[in-house]
């Protein structure tokens, strides 16, 4: 068993995906993922998660392996009546056990035969046949039902491959089981806070710092860095809900206090294009997109926000410089000169879009997502953002980024959405401290 807690002991939880298709790339393994969350909210520590095969010694194998590492093992896959379908053979060996036939489940199988006017096979009939100490987990979508074991501290979950059959069974027949079995093992919160703008590195180092004297109670901190930010899992353990989460209280306060300006929201699914919106909302103010290199994704965000009609009224995806000139009024003389990707046309494109729209910000992108096309001047990853408000401010950023394409688009979006957000806070830092460029 695991360490203790809170008085709360921790409990142990391994997942066992069995198929074949997992191993050769042909199905992702959903499940373990899937499971991987459900265990951990339900107040597990989920230590390993194993993919292996339909091989009988494999199957059997793993299977006494991970009972000896953990409290809790779920196992899925391979429970159907075909031929390759190994794990229940394999685990009424590890058990020496024979079968007994389940009634309920062949009632149930011989219904759904009948309904389809299939006739029933053999090997329909062994589908109810279960390992003499398993307890069935009845299983109203398929046919094959679930069964869960019981061997001196340890329990297994033994459940079909098939996505919705498993979930169904973990949330109908294995939930109440774990309850039974382990009684209140705690609760375990999570909660996410959301930053743009700086690197992880900076972040951690220069502006948390060491936050370990808040690391009691089970409360833990995790960096999650991705193209549109880096977000902050914090962790918690308590007995209920509300106390997991008053443990927490102290390390959110001082992470405010000291990362305040780079915090955009809260909750997983909060985006940085939800919080521009509010902000804009707020002020009454409305904007528009001129885009090049991001194509159009800075306007697909503001749409994913429901409501966001309220202060996005559009776009132009100005790609040829022939847009940029003939919509949004970008000189063609300085697209001769200096070139798409530079500050004046980036300024120009900004301008353009918000008169022509008629809003009371424009914002821009032009740059060179790559992988082809950079210059010793302008490498690939180079990127021009414009912004443009109304009796307001006017300027331009540059950003170098990656090699990669859809990563240089996701963090123009980013950046750009960023200094919205942070002109629109008053928060006078760009984005990776970037420089404003005034015309
Ligand atoms: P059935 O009783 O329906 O035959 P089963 O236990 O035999 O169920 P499998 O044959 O292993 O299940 O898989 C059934 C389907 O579920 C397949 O389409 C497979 O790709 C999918 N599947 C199996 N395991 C996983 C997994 N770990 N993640 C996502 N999908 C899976
Ligand atoms: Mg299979």
């Amino acid at each position: 068993m695991g360490e203790l807690i809170l008085n709360l002991q921790v409990m142990n939880a391994q997942i066992i995906s069995i198929g074949n298709e997992l191993l050769i790339g042909d199905t992702v393994n959903t499940n373990a993922s899937w499971l991987g969350e459900f265990l951990t909210g339900s107040g597990f520590n989920v230590t390993k998660v194993y993919t292996i095969s339909d091989d009988f010694n494999d199957i059997k194998n793993t299977i006494r392996t991970s009972m000896n590492e953990s409290d809790l093992v779920i196992c899925t896959g391979g429970l159907g009546p075909t031929h390759d379908d190994m794990t229940k053979k394999a685990v009424a060996d590890l058990f020496e056990v024979g079968y007994t036939l389940d009634e309920q489940t062949l009632e149930y199988i011989k219904k759904i035969f009948e309904e389809r006017n299939i006739p029933f096979s053999k090997s329909n009939h062994g589908q109810a046949e279960v390992p003499e100490n398993a307890d069935v987990l009845f299983n109203k979508t398929g046919t094959a039902p679930g069964m869960w074991f019981h061997e001196s501290d340890t329990y297994l979950a033994v459940l079909p491959g098939v996505p919705g059959e498993m979930k169904y069974l973990m949330r109908k027949r294995v939930a109440s089981k774990l309850r039974e079995a382990f009684g209140n093992i705690g609760y375990l919160y999570s909660h996410y806070i959301k930053t743009a703008g700086i690197g992880e590195s900076t972040l951690s180092d220069e502006i948390l710092g060491d936050l370990s004297e808040y690391f009691e109670n089970g409360v833990s901190l995790a960096y999650l860095p991705s193209p549109g930010g880096v977000t902050l899992r914090l962790n918690s353990r308590g007995k209920t809900e509300e106390e997991a989460k008053d443990y927490l209280i102290k390390l959110i306060q001082i992470i405010y206090e000291k990362a305040g300006r780079y915090i955009y929201g809260e909750g997983k699914d909060h985006s940085l294009s939800e919080a521009v919106g509010e902000l804009l909302v707020k002020d009454d103010l409305r904007i528009s997109v001129a885009e090049s290199c991001s194509g159009g994704l800075i306007a697909n965000s503001f749409t994913d926000v429901a409501g966001s009609s309220k202060y996005f009224d559009g776009g132009i995806i100005s790609y040829a410089n022939s847009v940029k000139v003939g919509q949004l009024g970008v000189s063609e003389h300085d697209l001769n000169t200096v070139g798409a990707v530079s500050k004046e046309v980036a300024l120009q494109m900004a301008k353009g879009v918000a008169e022509k729209l008629g809003t009371d910000i424009g914002i821009s992108t032009t740059g060179i997502a790559g992988p082809g096309g950079g210059t010793k001047e302008k490498p690939v990853g180079t990127v021009w953002m414009g912004y443009y408000q109304k009796g307001g401010e006017h300027f331009a950023i540059k950003a170098m980024f990656t090699k990669d394409r859809l990563i240089n688009k996701e963090r123009t979006k980013m950046v750009l959405l960023e200094t919205v957000r942070r002109i629109l806070k008053k928060i006078d830092t760009m984005p990776y401290d970037l420089k404003k460029e005034l015309p």
